[in-house]
C-alpha cells in the first residue's frame, strides 16, 4: 500500500512529547491526526480539581481556607457541568455527586501537602511558548510563585496516581520542560519546579540546572527530528505497554489486531452519532 506523508505538530508540549517516546502510533492518531476521543472522568476530574485550586489561589491569603476551597469546588462543578467534556460523561445524577465527592478528596488532600496561606502566586494556568533551535515548546503551567527568597517556583498538580521509581524521572522530564519555559519567558529560571501529586498526596520536586535545560532542548530537539521523520515516512509503530490499558486507539491498534487506516473514519463518524448530527462521505484520513 502506497503511504502518505503527514503533517507534523508545529510544536510539542510536556504530554505530547511523552506520548510519542511512550508509543509513536498513539501519538499519530492523538496528536498528528487530532482523532476524537471519548471523555475521560480521570481527566474531567483533574480538569475540575485544576479550577477548584486556581479560584482559591486567585482570593487573598487569609481566604484560602479548606472550607472556601471545598465552595470552589462546587462553584467549578456548577460552571463546568454543562461543558461538553463533562457532559459528555454521561453521568447519571448520583454519579456526579460521587465523582465530585472524589474531586473533593483530592482538594482535601491538597492541604496536606503545604498551606495555601503561605503561597505567593504571580500566574495561574498561563499559556506559554519557548522557540528552541529544533522545536517550538508549548505548555501550561499551573502556578507560578515567588518564595521566600524572591525566587520563581513552578508548581504542577497532579491528580493521578503517584508515579512509582520508574516513573518518576519521566515525570521530571516533564518538570524540567517548565523550567525552559518559564526561563525563556520571564527571563529566569525557576529555583524550584514542583509536582503536587494529590491523590497520595506526596510532593515530587526538582530542582533545575544548565544541565537539565541541556538535556530538554537535546532530548526536545530529538523527539521532534523523530516526529518529522515519521511523519514524512508515515512510520509510526505501536510500541505496546501497559499503557495500552488506558489507549483510547486499541481497536486501531495492529499490536491488538486492528487497522489504523480506518481509525479517523470510524471516530469522526462516532463523534457525528453522538452530537445527533448526520453522517458525512467517508473521510480518507
Ligand atoms: S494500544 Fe498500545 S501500542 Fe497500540 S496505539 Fe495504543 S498505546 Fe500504542
Amino acid at each position: 500500500m502506497e503511504s502518505k506523508e503527514w503533517q507534523a505538530p508545529g510544536s510539542l508540549s510536556p504530554s505530547s512529547l511523552g506520548a510519542f517516546t511512550a508509543c509513536p502510533l498513539a501519538f499519530r492518531f492523538s496528536y498528528v491526526q487530532r482523532l476524537p476521543e471519548p471523555p475521560s472522568a480521570p481527566a474531567s476530574k483533574g480538569t475540575l480539581v485544576h479550577r477548584a485550586l486556581e479560584r482559591l489561589h486567585d482570593r487573598p491569603p487569609s481566604e484560602r481556607t479548606l472550607e472556601i476551597a471545598l465552595a470552589d469546588l462546587g462553584l467549578a462543578a456548577s460552571e463546568l457541568a454543562a461543558h461538553p467534556e463533562f457532559a459528555g460523561l454521561g453521568l447519571t445524577d448520583e454519579e456526579w455527586d460521587g465523582f465530585v465527592v472524589e474531586a473533593e478528596t483530592l482538594v482535601r488532600r491538597y492541604f496536606d501537602l503545604e498551606d495555601p496561606t503561605r503561597v505567593n502566586p504571580i500566574g495561574l494556568e498561563i499559556k506559554l511558548e519557548a522557540k528552541l533551535d529544533k522545536v517550538t515548546l508549548r505548555g501550561i503551567i499551573d502556578r507560578l510563585e515567588l518564595d521566600d527568597e524572591g525566587e520563581l517556583v513552578v508548581t504542577d498538580y497532579k491528580t493521578g496516581n503517584t508515579p512509582s521509581e520508574r516513573w518518576e524521572q519521566k515525570s521530571l522530564a516533564g518538570v524540567h520542560l517548565y523550567a525552559v519555559l518559564c526561563e525563556q519567558n520571564f527571563g529566569r529560571r525557576p529555583s524550584r519546579v514542583q509536582l503536587l501529586y494529590l491523590s497520595k498526596p506526596e510532593a515530587i520536586v526538582a530542582y533545575p540546572t544548565d544541565s537539565t535545560v541541556r538535556g530538554v532542548e537535546m532530548k526536545s530537539g530529538a523527539v521532534m527530528d523523530a516526529v518529522r521523520r515519521a511523519c514524512r515516512s508515515d512510520d509510526f509503530r505501536p510500541r505496546p505497554s501497559a499503557l495500552c490499558n488506558f489507549c483510547s486507539f486499541q481497536e486501531f491498534c495492529p499490536s491488538f489486531g486492528g487497522d489504523p487506516a480506518i481509525a479517523h473514519a470510524v471516530l469522526h463518524e462516532r463523534a457525528r452519532d453522538a452530537a445527533g448530527q448526520p453522517p458525512l462521505p467517508m473521510a480518507t484520513v
